[in-house]
C-alpha cells in the first residue's frame, strides 16, 4: 500500500485520473483516509478555468471539502488516535500576522490552504490539526461532516450582520450556500423568501429547512421581484435584510433593491475579479442602507458551523444529493452546472 487514486488537476478542463504516492504525516501531521469529498463551486470553477490561489504546481491534486478516518498519525499527536473520524476545514490561519493579532483571522496574511481531498488519503498539516479539525460523533455521516467548511463560510457572513426575529430576508441564489445562508437566517428568526433558478429538489430543501417563500427568476423579472417583495412587506417597504450568494455582480444591484430605507445587505458570493457594481448614490445616502462584504472564515466560525451540523440544526444530509466513485468526479460536476442535485460526495476509495 504505496500508492492511492487520486484526481488530477493538469490545466483547465484537463483532469487525469492516476495513481500517486500516499502522503506521510510529519510532525504534528494526521493522515486521514478520505470518507468523502463534496463537490463545490470553487472547485468546478478550478476545473474550467485554474485557480490562481488554489493551484500552485501543476499537476495539483485539488478537492477541498472533506471528511475521514484517521489511518495514520504523526509525531507528537496527543488529540487523535488511529481511528478517529474527522473533519478540517481546508484552511487555516498563522495566529502571527497584523489580521490575526486584531482577531480578524479570516484574512490572515499567512493563511494555511489544504487541497487533495478527490484522492483516497490526504495528510492534514499540523497547524491545522492545532486549530481546525474535530471528531465526528459515531450518528454523523462523513457526508454531512464534510458540509462544514462551506457553512462556516455561511456562518462567517450571517453572523456579522444583525437579523431580528421577525425580519423579513430575502436571499438571492439557490445553490447550496443560498440554502445553508437560508437556513441559518431561519434560525435567527428570520422570514426567508428564496430567490433563485427554484428546481423542484432546491425547493424540498429549502422548505424543509424553513424557507416560506420563492422566487423563481425564470419565471419573474427583476421588476416582479422587486414588487412581490414590497407587496409581502409591511407598508410595501421592501426587505429588511438582503443576502447575495450568487456571485454576479447584478445580484449584487438586486440586492441593494430589495431592501427597505435603513436595510441591511450582505454580499456573500464572489464576482469574477475585476468586476464592479452601480450603486444609486441617492438610495444609499437617503435611504441609509448598511452593506457588509464579507468572506471566508475564522475558526470559531467552523467551529460553529461543524457543531450546527453535529447537532443537525443545520441538516447537511439534506444538501448532499448523492456518492458518487472518484471515476465519475467530472460527471458530478456536469450536473451541478445543469442544476441537477445539490451537493455530489465522492468516494475516493472507489474508481
Ligand atoms: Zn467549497
Ligand atoms: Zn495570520
Amino acid at each position: 500500500m504505496s500508492k492511492m487514486n487520486a484526481a488530477l488537476f493538469y490545466g483547465p478542463m484537463d483532469v487525469r485520473f492516476e495513481q500517486i504516492e500516499i502522503p506521510h504525516p510529519g510532525p504534528g501531521e494526521l493522515l486521514v483516509k478520505v470518507g468523502a469529498a463534496l463537490t463545490c463551486g470553487t472547485d468546478i470553477k478550478t476545473y474550467e478555468r485554474g485557480h490562481p490561489t488554489i493551484i500552485k504546481t501543476i499537476p495539483s491534486t485539488f478537492g477541498h471539502e472533506f471528511s475521514g478516518e484517521v489511518v495514520e498519525i504523526g509525531e507528537g499527536v496527543k488529540d487523535f488516535k488511529v481511528g478517529s473520524r474527522v473533519a478540517t476545514c481546508n484552511a487555516v490561519p498563522c495566529m502571527e500576522c497584523y489580521y490575526c493579532r486584531r482577531g480578524i483571522f479570516n484574512l490572515c496574511e499567512d493563511l494555511l490552504i489544504l487541497n487533495g481531498a478527490y484522492a483516497e488519503y490526504i495528510a492534514i498539516p499540523a497547524r491545522m490539526v492545532k486549530y481546525n479539525v474535530y471528531e465526528l460523533p459515531s450518528e454523523m455521516t462523513y457526508e454531512e461532516a464534510a458540509v462544514s467548511e462551506p457553512l462556516g463560510t455561511a456562518l462567517h457572513s450571517i453572523r456579522s450582520i444583525n437579523i431580528i426575529p421577525g425580519d423579513t430576508v430575502v436571499v438571492l441564489g439557490s445553490g447550496p450556500l443560498g440554502l445553508m445562508l437560508s437556513r441559518l437566517a431561519v434560525l435567527q428568526g428570520g422570514r426567508v423568501i428564496l430567490s433563485g433558478e427554484i428546481t423542484a429538489e432546491r425547493k424540498k430543501v429549502a422548505e424543509a429547512y424553513g424557507v416560506v417563500d420563492f422566487m423563481d427568476i425564470r419565471e419573474l423579472k427583476l421588476e416582479d421581484r422587486i414588487q412581490h417583495v414590497k407587496e409581502i412587506t409591511d407598508g410595501k417597504r421592501g426587505a429588511d435584510v438582503a443576502i447575495e450568494a450568487v456571485g454576479f455582480p447584478q445580484a449584487w444591484e438586486e440586492a441593494m433593491q430589495l431592501v427597505r430605507k435603513h436595510g441591511t445587505v450582505l454580499f456573500h458570493g464572489g464576482c469574477k475579479s475585476g468586476s464592479t457594481v452601480t450603486l444609486d448614490t441617492t438610495t444609499m445616502h437617503y435611504a441609509e442602507l448598511t452593506l457588509y462584504g464579507r468572506y471566508h472564515q475564522t475558526p470559531d466560525d467552523y467551529r460553529r458551523a461543524f457543531n450546527l451540523l453535529k447537532h443537525r440544526l443545520v441538516d447537511g444530509r439534506k444538501l448532499v444529493t448523492e456518492t458518487l466513485p472518484l471515476s465519475q468526479l467530472l460527471e458530478a460536476f456536469g450536473k451541478v452546472r445543469k442544476f441537477e442535485g445539490i451537493k455530489f460526495a465522492i468516494d475516493p476509495s472507489e474508481m
